[in-house]
């Protein structure tokens, strides 16, 4: 068993500035805000145990590191962490589940509705004094009356979007790899399928290789020209290219975005597009909940150097026994 406080933490890229000050008072902390942690010496290197990463852990950072036992990391979705090379070198990562569900549940909603409604145009015209000039904001042309919705992704994060849409009143739809035996939503085997039967798509899966751009010009054509796509997922499951056509020549009507392909930067021709609302990657920053998020980093961190079993390992650490220190 070793205390927090004898081990060395590197933090590469940036984190929650409140989980920061509270390791830095546990934990000997190193941090790199870049990420890159080449002016760090041999013995530098050597001292560092443990990671604490908002983002990126690729495999030339962990063989840089020859004594780093576990990476924790600040967010459910991990696909920036090359867990596969971690677990090759016994090392477990862990993320921060639950903490966050209904938080990006909520913002989910709300990029809906904004979607639906078109809520955010309608406060920049009352921003720009267009409501006293020119009169009432035009009428929607879409609403959620009447909608069906599908979800890519009904794991914790999408059940709790079912869950919320549930009052609306709208029919609920869900594509997974596999099917729910706890659920009575219809299961589409593909997610063509699913667009097919829906007029709203939402996707709430981990980035990564197994969903890389499942959303392409043939999903967003099936989905339909009253189509409305939202993705709290991650922007890598989307064909940007063919998400940004479908948007300028109708073949959807609407999209909701909390991701992107190569965030924080965001393609001109998306921010020029009326029918489409941005956020900058928001769905669980809030602080209560990005406190929670800290917490369990922190927790698992400290469960780990204390011989305890982890929190919340990862499903490929778990897999591979990699849950409390030998
Ligand atoms: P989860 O409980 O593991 O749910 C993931 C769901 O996606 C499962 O239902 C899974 O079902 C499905 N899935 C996985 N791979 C798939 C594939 N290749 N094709 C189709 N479905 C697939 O995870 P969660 O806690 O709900 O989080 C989901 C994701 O939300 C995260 O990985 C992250 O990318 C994203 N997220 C975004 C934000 C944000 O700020 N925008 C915040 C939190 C989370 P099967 O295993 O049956 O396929």
């Amino acid at each position: 068993m070793t205390a927090l406080s004898d081990v060395t933490i590197l933090v590469p890229g940036r984190l929650n500035p409140d989980t920061l000050a509270e390791l830095k008072t546990l934990a000997r902390v190193v941090e790199r805000p870049n990420g890159d942690i080449s002016d760090l010496s041999e013995a530098e290197r050597a001292s560092v145990r443990g990671a604490a990463v908002m983002g990126v852990v690729s495999a030339a950072l962990m063989d840089a590191l020859p004594n780093l036992e576990v990476v924790a990391h600040f967010g459910v979705g991990y696909d920036g962490v090359d867990v596969k090379h971690a677990v090759s070198r016994g090392i477990p990562v862990t993320n921060t589940p639950d903490v966050l569900t209904d938080e990006v549940a909520d913002t989910t909603l709300g990029l809906l509705l904004m979607t639906a409604r078109r809520l955010s145009a309608a406060e920049r015209y009352l921003r720009a004094g267009r409501w006293a000039k020119d009169g009432h904001f035009p009428l929607t042309e879409t609403t959620l009356r009447g909608r069906s919705v599908g979800i890519m992704g009904l794991g914790r994060i999408g059940l709790a979007i079912a869950a919320r849409l549930e009052p609306f009143g709208v029919s609920i739809a869900y594509f997974n790899r596999s099917e729910r035996s706890d659920v009575s939503y219809p299961y589409f085997a593909t997610l063509g399928e699913l667009a097919d039967a829906v007029d709203t798509l939402i996707i709430a899966a981990p980035g990564g290789a197994g969903t890389e751009k499942a959303v392409n010009a043939d999903v967003l054509k099936r989905l339909g020209s009253d189509g409305i796509f939202i993705n709290i997922g991650r922007g890598s499951i989307v064909d940007e290219d063919a998400l940004v056509a479908a948007l300028q020549d109708g073949t959807i009507k609407a999209a909701g975005l909390d991701v992107f392909a190569d965030e924080p930067r965001v393609r001109e021709d998306l921010i020029a597009l009326d029918n489409a609302v941005l956020l900058p990657h928001v769905a669980s920053a809030s602080r209560h909940t990005r406190a929670q998020m800290g917490s369990l980093v922190i927790e698992n961190l400290r469960r780990w150097f204390a011989g305890e079993t982890l929190a919340t390992p990862v499903p490929e650490a778990q897999k591979a026994g990699l849950v409390k220190r030998p």
